[in-house]
């Protein structure tokens, strides 16, 4: 099936690709089940090549065959999602080419957890208090909770304040900019910091997938982390860095690889 579609698509026919579905690797097991661990008010059990729901639904465990970075990214493979993983906690590092871990998103999941439309995920808002901010984000997998467990924890180090407030944004129901892309922010499950301590990797006019984009970076280790050990992830560990941007995604963070820091 594979080689018939790569055949169409070579006629121009059908601009799409297949999605393999061999067995899954131990480590492929592996991240399955940290993905089932992080959402369990939703997620149950595999069967076979299927992520199976609480409630029935069945999701293809599956991968993408995109040739292309910017392909698999739009159009990516529930496995894909947690194929790259994610050093949570760890030093900061200069992120390789094209290494964006979190970045990739199957986003039917995420709509069925957090709501398919804006008024879906309207109805699951609860407003946080962020350092006198009131901001807007998801009740869902205990977002507002993490999130209020990460601002009572940031104040022991004043020195962070600055980086903290004001947020740039919450929940905005949207596409990431030039692609077809939901952000997270449309979940609810996202919040940019002060965008004026912040570096965005297409500010300097770079192209998606590009090689050479200059990664710039002034937040702190020790701030990243206290959102990492609350299982939010960080733009800031991306190639194409995005240095204001947490969004909660426990799969990849984990529950081990932040203690003792
Ligand atoms: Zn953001």
């Amino acid at each position: 099936m594979a080689q018939l579609l790569h055949a169409l698509t070579a006629a121009g026919v059908l601009a799409t690709w297949a999605s393999a579905s061999a067995a899954l690797s131990p480590q492929e097991t592996a991240q399955v089940d940290a993905l089932i661990r992080a959402y369990p008010a939703f997620l149950s059990h595999v069967d076979g090549q299927a992520l199976v729901w609480r409630d029935g639904t069945r999701m293809p465990l599956t991968r993408s065959n995109a040739a292309t970075y910017t392909e698999r990214l739009n159009n990516p493979g529930l496995l894909d999602q947690l194929a790259v993983p994610y050093p949570a906690c760890a030093p900061l590092r200069t992120p390789a080419w094209n290494v964006d871990p979190g970045r990739t998103r199957f986003e039917p999941l995420f709509r069925r957890m957090y709501g398919g439309t804006a008024a879906q995920v309207q109805r699951n808002l609860t407003a946080v208090n962020w350092f006198g901010q009131s901001v807007q984000v998801t009740r869902v997998n205990g977002v507002d909770r993490s999130l209020q467990a990460v601002a009572a924890e940031l104040p022991r180090s004043p020195e962070f304040r600055p980086f903290v407030t004001p947020s740039a944004g919450t929940f905005l129901w949207r596409t990431v900019a030039c692609t077809p892309r939901l952000s997270v922010h449309s979940f609810g499950a996202a919040i940019d910091l002060n965008v004026a301590r912040s570096s965005y990797w297409a500010w300097n006019g770079y192209r998606e997938g590009q090689r050479g984009i200059t990664y710039r970076n002034t937040f702190p280790l020790k701030l990243v982390q206290v959102f990492e050990r609350h299982g939010w992830i960080w733009g800031g560990r991306w190639y194409h860095h995005d240095t204001m941007h947490f969004e909660y995604r426990p799969e990849l963070t984990g529950a081990d690889a932040c203690q003792n820091r």
